[in-house]
């Protein structure tokens, strides 16, 4: 398959390149450098173009991040302010959000490789995120035990779980953040925050509209910089409560592993290795569609990407030939241009794992029906990877058990119901998963036999503030967003009241 089969869209090469971005730490309310000068550079994966030099967080900034955290906490000046209030402020940094989306989804853009179309829907979303969190802030609310006896009256009060440690990934970095913060402050909690290495911009512009917006210096501190020393420093600190991690696996299992010494509670959004069964009776234009929605979605760089496909016998080379004639149809190429739907991957090495996932599972007797290899987009020095459907996949190649995380789609087959829920279930991660067919019954035997926190029937990768989203298994521990988002920051406290004089006395 040669790429001129696929459509592609050229980068422009004589447009003027952005001017960088000097980022800081915001510690205390202070814009600052790092102690030792030391700074680390984020290029374009499209173009090699400096995006941003960012402050070098060390041991000393982190420190200092989780002193001012802490501080602001244990001084109330943020868990005090009443809910109404704080759902004022995070409405006022959804408007910011809104008013900054161009610069916040350039700059996504710049740094992530992802079409500039789809960051300016993930901003608008996040501002929607702030907005749904701030609702949350006005309904803080325990319970009352009015049944334990004439004497004694028994309250469940929820207060905020204290300074909170929020560490991204790169792939979807203002969405992200504004799954996690707009919570933890809707719930009175504080935060340290850091960012990816490799997508640091936008969560400092979210910092500049924080401070906008009028939150109190100290409720929101952000550390720029590597998971060593800055991320595990913020994992083992006494001084922190709770760690809310999304990320992959490997990494959030040393978290867990590292908040051991001083108990935090952890809450984790990590991989997945999504699944989709495609009935007999599926629309195949409908699923086909989604299929590559599902796949190609921010190239692929994408927790639920829908990169494994569990398809009827009868109709698996149907389905095959349409998802390669619409791979074909969808844009790949500038980022920067309105029309992209496919940009480019985060880094060469993320690119090279890629394709060695594709190479190994043809080696093992796959057959690549479509790209498989680098692509060349004209105007572009950058990392692209082509659109790509392995077909004869068997369960055990790592193509269908591991993230790749690229454009990739495996397309596995089977003949009954029971063997497709198997194959669906025979994954480590239990992220996501999803099923078509014109059969309701068939559907929902699926919804409760598929082992995954989200389920899609006859659709892929839909999501709404208001629907709680998290993983089962190896992809995550709790739950974020829905109205449950704020309850993931909040801990129960039992009040106990006895009324009047009596008590029994014990001696
Ligand atoms: P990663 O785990 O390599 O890094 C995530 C963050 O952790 C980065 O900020 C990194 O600097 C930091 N980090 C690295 N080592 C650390 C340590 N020892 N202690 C503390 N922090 C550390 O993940 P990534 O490559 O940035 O992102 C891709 C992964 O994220 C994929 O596995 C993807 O599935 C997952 N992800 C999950 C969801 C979800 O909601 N379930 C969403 C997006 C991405």
């Amino acid at each position: 398959m040669t790429e001129h089969d696929l459509t592609l869209i050229a980068g422009d090469s004589s447009a003027p390149a952005d001017e960088p971005l000097e980022l800081h730490h915001l510690i205390d309310g202070t814009w600052i450098d790092s102690a030792d000068g030391e700074t680390f550079e984020r290029h374009s994966p499209a173009t090699g173009q400096l995006v941003s030099r960012a402050a070098r967080g060390g041991t000393a900034e982190t420190e200092a991040a989780i002193k001012a955290a802490r501080q602001a906490f244990d001084d109330r000046r943020w868990s005090d302010v009443p809910g109404a209030e704080r759902a004022k402020l995070l409405n006022r940094v959804a408007d910011l959000i809104d008013a900054n989306r161009a610069r916040i989804a350039r700059l996504e853009t710049l740094e992530s490789g992802k079409p500039i179309s789809q960051a300016e829907a993930e901003i608008e979303g996040a501002a929607n995120i702030w907005r749904y969190a701030a609702t949350l802030a006005w309904n803080i609310r325990g319970q009352s035990q009015n049944a334990l006896g004439p004497e004694m009256m028994g309250m469940v009060l929820k207060v905020p779980v204290g300074v909170v440690s929020i560490i991204t990934p790169w792939n979807f970095p203002f969405l992200i953040v504004s799954q996690k913060l707009p919570f933890a402050l809707a719930a009175g909690c504080t935060a340290v925050i850091k960012p990816s290495e490799m997508t640091s911009s936008t969560t400092v512009l979210l910092g500049h509209l924080l401070v906008e917006a009028g939150l109190p210096a100290g409720v929101a501190n952000i550390v720029l910089g590597y998971g060593d020393p800055v991320g595990a420093l913020m994992t083992t600190h006494p001084d922190v409560d709770m760690v809310s991690f999304t990320g992959s696996t490997v990494v959030g299992k040393a978290i867990v592993a590292s908040t051991a010494g001083t108990l935090k509670k952890v809450s984790l959004e990590l991989g997945g290795k999504n699944p989709q069964v495609i009935c007999a009776d599926a629309d195949l234009d409908e699923a086909a569609d989604a299929i590559v929605f599902g796949v190609y979605f921010n190239a692929g760089e994408c927790c639920n990407s829908g990169s494994r496909i569990i398809v009827h016998e009868d109709v698996a080379e149907a389905l095959n030939e349409k998802i390669v004639a619409l791979s074909r149809k969808v844009p790949f190429g500038d980022p920067l241009h309105p029309d992209t739907k496919v940009g480019a991957i985060i880094s060469q090495a993320h690119q090279d794992k890629i394709d060695r996932y594709v190479r190994e599972a043809a080696d093992a007797g796959a057959t690549v029906l479509l790209g498989g290899a680098a692509l060349a987009v004209d105007g572009l020095s950058g990392t692209f990877y082509q659109p790509t459907v392995v077909s004869g996949v068997k369960e055990t190649m790592p193509i269908a058990t591991e993230e790749v995380f690229g454009p990739v789609l495996s397309v596995l087959t089977f003949r009954t119901l029971d063997e497709a829920i198997d194959l669906a279930n025979n994954a480590s991660y239990g992220l996501s998963a999803g099923i078509w067919s014109e059969n309701v019954h068939t559907c929902l035997e699926f919804v409760k036999r598929a082992e995954a926190g989200t389920v899609w029937t006859n659709t892929w990768m839909d999501g709404y503030p208001e629907l709680p989203f998290g993983g089962v298994k190896e992809s995550g521990l709790g739950r974020e967003l829905g109205s449950g988002g704020i309850e993931e920051f909040l801990e129960l406290k039992t009040v106990q009241m006895r009324i009047g004089k009596s008590r029994q006395k014990w001696v």
